[in-house]
């Protein structure tokens, strides 16, 4: 099938949760409720809790059938997850019910903060995995961590995932990001584990930010506090490795297409790009990033030692602290 460019769609891409995840992204960029200081995508750019069309949900279910048909046999799960919280988009229960007709299991990775309306819990409802984040019951913390639009309460976000776990017949697996010196303490991980039991996901993932945050000062948790989350929350399955895997790049025809496309949504390191592109093209190499370094397609950032790569208009909207060059 001839390959060309996608709006909504790309991948398959490694996830340490789903597998081989087809990412589908029905939000315009950093468009979100919330604005997390870990946010792999920068500051938030449009904060706002209103749901809304953006795009058109036929175009983009014509492009997650194209991606299907191209990469069949490669996908383990389709997931609405979004340059931002895939909830504001009000087409979002259409899309899911649509898209299950390909017989693929759903996905969906949302902040989960629209739990508490009747509506998102009931597009969520046609979904096999929903993927909701709760970093802090508190609502300082919460405040701090993810910067909320101004009619976000945690209390009301909270009333809202126990309600779904009462409705809800599939899977919810639950992701906290701890970062260091803001939520892993023993006292914010008492008010997590309390929560935690009324909430009742399946699964509960403890993240760390491993990939380039918004505002660099975020650091990951010492082990020390890994340790206590362990204790405190119970049966927790622990993912702080990096990804492992292949980012699916079938479709295109030109290397640097399909490395600006992955680099939008997700920072890579060196090794990741040039494993990657190495499978469909010749000449990949260190110098090859290099190239697209100088003439700004990518743009370099260098987190905790390692070196990631990104596409510029990810982050123009933040003050770059990290050490990068274009
Ligand atoms: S991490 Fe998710 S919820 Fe937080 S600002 Fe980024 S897109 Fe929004």
């Amino acid at each position: 099938m001839k390959s060309r460019e996608l709006k909504f769609v790309y991948g398959p891409v490694p996830s340490r949760r789903l597998g081989r995840s087809l990412g589908v992204n029905p939000i315009p960029l950093k468009t979100c409720n919330y604005s997390c200081i870990y946010c792999q995508l920068g500051r938030t750019q449009h904060l706002i809790n209103e749901r809304k069309e953006f795009f058109s949900k036929e175009d983009i279910l014509e492009e997650i059938l194209y991606s299907v048909e191209l990469n069949r046999g490669k996908i383990d799960f389709i997931t609405f997850v979004g340059e931002g919280e895939p909830t504001l988009n009000k087409n979002l229960g259409w899309l899911i019910v649509e898209t299950k007709k390909t017989e693929l299991p759903i996905a969906v990775i949302t902040n989960g903060a629209l739990l508490y309306r009747e509506d998102v819990r009931e597009d969520l409802s046609k979904a096999d995995v929903v993927l909701p984040s709760l970093d802090s019951v508190s609502e300082n913390t919460f405040k701090i961590l993810n910067r909320p639009h101004k009619d976000l309460k945690i209390e009301k976000i909270i009333e809202g995932m126990v309600e779904f776990r009462r409705s809800f017949e599939g899977q919810i697996w639950l992701e906290i990001i701890l970062v260091k010196g803001i939520n892993d303490s023993e006292k914010e991980l008492e008010g997590l584990s309390r929560v935690l039991r009324e909430i009742k996901p399946d699964r509960v993932y403890i993240n760390v930010p491993i990939r380039p945050p918004t505002e660099p000062w975020v650091e990951p948790p010492d082990e020390e506090a890994i340790v206590r989350a362990h204790a405190i929350l119970g049966d927790v399955i622990p993912i702080v490795n990096q990804e492992m895997g292949e980012f699916g790049i079938e479709g295109f025809d030109n290397p640097v297409e399909a490395i600006k496309f992955i680099c939008r949504r997700h920072p890579m390191r060196e090794d990741e790009i040039i494993e990657t592109l190495k499978r469909n093209f010749d000449g990949v190499d260190s110098g090859f990033i290099m190239k697209l370094v100088k003439e700004g397609i990518l743009r370099k950032i260098t987190y905790r030692g390692t070196n990631f790569y990104i596409t510029p208009e990810v982050r123009m909207v933040r003050k770059q602290n990290f050490t990068n060059s274009n």
